[in-house]
């Protein structure tokens, strides 16, 4: 929720372009919302930008000072002084590399980061009790988060490039400013995504990226948040289009199963004897699994993976038969476990009643009835087409061919329609349809670097 609406490479567009640095950041933060919209992020419940926050910054930095954690240079720096809190720096040390040396003058140690910079010559600046300048980057967010929530926080999250120093000099400041021994009870370190076959993470800089807009040209929200599920947030995950479609093809298995569970109990679907029991049983077992999964460090690929075990058993009872005269059913264990599933599959932020793979039934359930009247009536007219002509007067019994036009108007509108997911299959004089859902390949963005092979 924090907002570092200004940095060097802000400052360095905005002299390259010639416009504002809070001009050139307004932009980015209105794609950046945007973006998180269109893949169903709920939004904070407050965005707080740094640059209207920069008074409670130097006040924040002033108490450290106080407290005897920092100290001043004689440039305009104000540098945080490792040294007074002993051994209790270095938590983070190595999640992230070995720290990098940083060397100046005026520095005590050299593991010293910048509280408060002065402003070079052109670069935007606040007044300070330091003279002008801006905020270091770490305490930004120290001081924004203490704004809110005080002197301690419960989660904080972030790349695990961030662990360190970023992480590491946020928890030095903070427990300086507060005199407190612990600012944060669990850091939450998420693993980057990576373009297959690219070692590096996917940055700008790189341009070995995916923009979310050009990705969901190609694949819904809940597909990327399926692709996110199936691999443990702190481990680095492959971007590609086999994983891509690995995510696509288990909320189908989920979507089909949760459609033949519905058709069953609504009886349209016989099936042999349903073991009963037994699907109450997996239904008990999944549950806990995924209750299990879930407290071990969000193991979301073990809690997918006992849902698609429930669909498998469930699948396993719903093979259909021709007739099932007298056979005990059992539709309340199916209702079970469908609303056992969604209830998962939406507190994980995957909502299949309003999503693509929804709009399928949905938009199915309005174009349902019309979709079979217009085949009721096409059929009509091709049976009419198809009439063969037995008039005794005619030379050589066959088709009518002034209906000729007619057969060609119906395997006209087949064929317009099978583009837009209406397929019909005309099966001798009758026809049989069914809606199915476009499938467009993902398209990878993919630029090798400057010095690409
Ligand atoms: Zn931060």
């Amino acid at each position: 929720m924090v907002i570092t609406d200004i940095d060097d490479k802000i400052i360095r567009r905005s002299w390259e372009e010639n416009v504002s640095p809070s001009v050139i950041s307004r932009m980015y933060e209105e794609e950046f919302k945007r973006d998180m919209l269109s893949l169903k992020v709920i939004p904070p419940a407050v965005y707080l930008r740094v640059t209207e926050n920069v008074h409670h910054i130097v006040a924040f930095i002033e108490r450290i000072i106080k407290n005897g954690h920092a100290y001043t240079t004689k440039e305009g720096d104000v540098y945080f002084d490792i040294q007074s809190i002993g051994d209790r720096y270095g938590k983070f040390v190595g999640a992230s590399g070995p720290p990098v040396e940083q060397s100046s003058s005026d520095k005590r140690d050299p593991r010293d980061f910048a509280l408060w910079k002065h402003s070079k010559p052109q670069e935007p600046y606040w007044e300070s009790p330091w003279g002008r300048g801006r905020p270091g980057w770490h305490i930004e967010c120290s001081t924004i988060a203490s704004c809110v929530f005080g002197a301690q926080l419960d989660l904080h999250s972030g790349g695990i490039d961030l662990a360190f120093p970023h992480h590491e000099n946020e928890v030095a400041q903070s427990e300086a400013h507060h005199q407190c021994r612990q600012w944060a009870n669990y850091f939450l370190h998420s693993g980057h995504l990576h373009l297959k076959g690219s070692a590096e993470k996917m940055s700008k800089s790189l341009k070995n990226y995916v923009t979310i807009k050009d990705f969901l040209q190609s694949h819904s929200a809940n597909e990327f948040r399926m692709f996110c599920l199936l691999s443990k947030y702190r481990s680095a995950i492959d971007y590609s289009d086999g994983s891509m479609l690995e995510a696509r093809s288990t909320l189908e298995t989920v979507c089909n199963f949760m459609e033949a569970a519905r058709a069953y109990m609504k009886g349209q679907m016989l099936t042999a004897p349903v073991q009963e029991a037994v699907l109450w049983e997996r239904l008990a077992e999944g549950k806990s699994t995924v209750l299990k999964s879930l407290a071990d460090d969000f193991d979301t690929p073990r809690a997918i993976s006992a849902l698609m075990d429930l669909v498998y058993h469930g699948n396993c009872q719903l093979q259909p038969v021709a007739t099932s005269d007298g056979v005990v059913r059992s539709p309340a264990v199916f209702g079970a476990m469908i609303s056992y599933i969604r209830e998962v599959l939406d507190m994980l932020g995957i909502d299949l009643l309003h999503s693509r793979e929804a709009e399928v039934s949905s938009s199915c359930g309005v174009l349902r009835p019309v979709v079979e009247q217009l085949t009721r009536f096409r059929s009509e007219v091709r049976a009419f087409a198809l009439t063969r002509q037995d008039d005794p007067s005619c030379a050589k019994p066959g088709r009518h061919p002034d209906r000729i036009p007619l057969l060609r108007a119906c395997d006209a509108l087949r064929d317009d329609l099978a583009p837009l997911g209406v397929v019909i299959k005309d099966r001798g004089a009758s026809s049989t349809w069914e809606i199915k859902v476009g499938q467009t390949r993902p398209k990878v963005h993919h630029e090798d670097q400057e010095t690409g092979s």
